[in-house]
């Protein structure tokens, strides 16, 4: 609505869209279909629907057009597209810019679902995909042709958080003139504006901070109005990967707060990584806020914070980081993240389950490893509960 209002003010505004009633809230409009006075104006709208027209909620709907102009307004993207799921996003994105013959560069490091997209989904319709490490610029550099379509990674990688450094990656992907497709989850759009390290292309699981409570599924493709519009639009609407209006409107309320609880986070996982860094039994403590994170200039150039997750590695390994997780009292044994709820996770036995262990290794992912999600409670509580179930490791 303004160019000129910082973020918190279109975080509560932007996008919205008032009905003759004038309604405060965001109204939900739980409808799939929509009436045309006339066949005239029927034919009219199919062919050329307006910008406060719609045909078909699988197309678009009023609620989820205003959670895609919010978030695009967040991002400081043209356009943005909502998904039923972040790997509807992810997959999306992906199918609907690659054909058979081209080539991707992906880093290694990634969400095992989007994993499977890159290697057994696009590989399997005749794209080439080369996996690199994700922080290493002479293996982007080496791997990326003539024929590279687009580059793929995650700003913040899971459970390691490690960074990619997006301007230097978007400098050798454009130099082929390949695109730069970000999945921005662990970084969140709070944090990182990839749009201004000129990324062309970014995807979030709004699952995750979006939503922020943990009770929906969602995803979002944020770009170019001609990519949104021209290329997106029309693979999303004909394979029905689309928002449902419910969970839009659940992500505009949602949106009202997500500056406000990032920072909450941050704060919080500054401060348990710090309780927590050199605790006898933790052999790392991986939080690129920390001083001793190995890209911590990265991370404050970049994010200018070290975000909302803190990964430890409890170095007795395995039963020790179970007897851990048992001992918790306010966080949570699960696998989501960016939930006003802190959450523990194990990734070896859980999100990385199916790794072979060689992949294990190279990335990190040790026996011991716990991935926190800070959420909303308060520091010092948080710090006592961990502190009290390492004693118990
Ligand atoms: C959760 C997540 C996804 C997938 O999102 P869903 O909403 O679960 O489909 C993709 N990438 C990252 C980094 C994630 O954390």
């Amino acid at each position: 609505m303004s160019e000129t209002w910082n973020t918190r003010t279109k975080l509560v505004h932007e996008g919205t869209r008032r009905s003759q009633y004038g309604e405060m809230a965001e109204a939900i409009f739980l409808t799939q279909g929509f009436v045309y006075p006339t066949a005239e104006a029927a034919e009219q709208r199919f062919v050329q629907a307006g910008a406060d027209e719609f045909i078909y909620a699988r197309y678009g709907n009023p609620t989820t057009r205003m959670f895609e102009e919010r978030i695009a307004a967040l991002e400081g993207t043209e356009d943005a597209f909502a998904t039923a799921s972040g790997m509807a996003a992810v997959s999306g994105a992906l199918t609907a810019m690659l054909r058979a013959g081209d080539h991707v560069v992906s880093s290694r490091a990634l969400f095992g679902s989007c994993l499977y997209i890159l290697e057994e989904v696009l590989t399997r319709y005749g794209v080439k995909v080369t996996f690199v490490d994700g922080a290493d610029l002479d293996q982007w550099r080496a791997a990326v042709t003539p024929g590279t379509k687009a580059v793929f990674f995650e700003s913040m990688s899971n459970p390691t958080l490690e960074l990619v450094d997006i301007a230097a990656v978007a400098e050798i992907a454009h130099a082929v003139g390949a695109l730069v497709v970000v999945d921005n989850v662990f970084a969140t759009p709070i944090f990182s504006r990839a749009v201004e390290q000129r990324a062309d292309v970014i995807v979030y699981s709004t699952t995750k901070h979006i939503d922020g409570q943990g009770r929906a599924l969602g995803g979002v493709v944020c770009g170019t109005s001609q990519f949104i519009r021209k290329v997106l639009e029309p693979y999303m609407k004909h394979t029905g990967g689309s928002m449902s209006p419910f969970t839009a409107w659940m992500h505009l309320n949602g949106m009202a707060t997500l500056d406000l609880r990032c920072r909450a986070m941050a704060d919080s996982a500054l401060k348990i990584a710090s309780a927590l860094e050199g605790h006898p039994k933790l052999s790392r403590v991986i939080y690129p806020g920390l001083a001793s994170h190995p890209q911590h200039g990265l991370a404050m150039a970049q994010m200018g914070s070290g975000g909302t997750l803190v990964t430890f590695d409890i170095a007795a390994g395995k039963e020790a980081a179970f007897r851990f997780m048992n001992a918790l009292e306010i966080a949570k044994i699960s696998n989501n993240l960016g939930d006003a709820k802190t959450i523990a996770t194990h990734p070896a036995t859980t999100t990385h389950q199916r790794l072979p262990q060689d992949q294990k290794d190279a990335l990190g992912i040790t026996p011991g490893l716990i991935r926190l999600s800070v959420g909303l409670e308060d520091a010092d509580d948080l710090i006592a509960d961990l502190q009290a179930a390492l004693a118990q490791a």
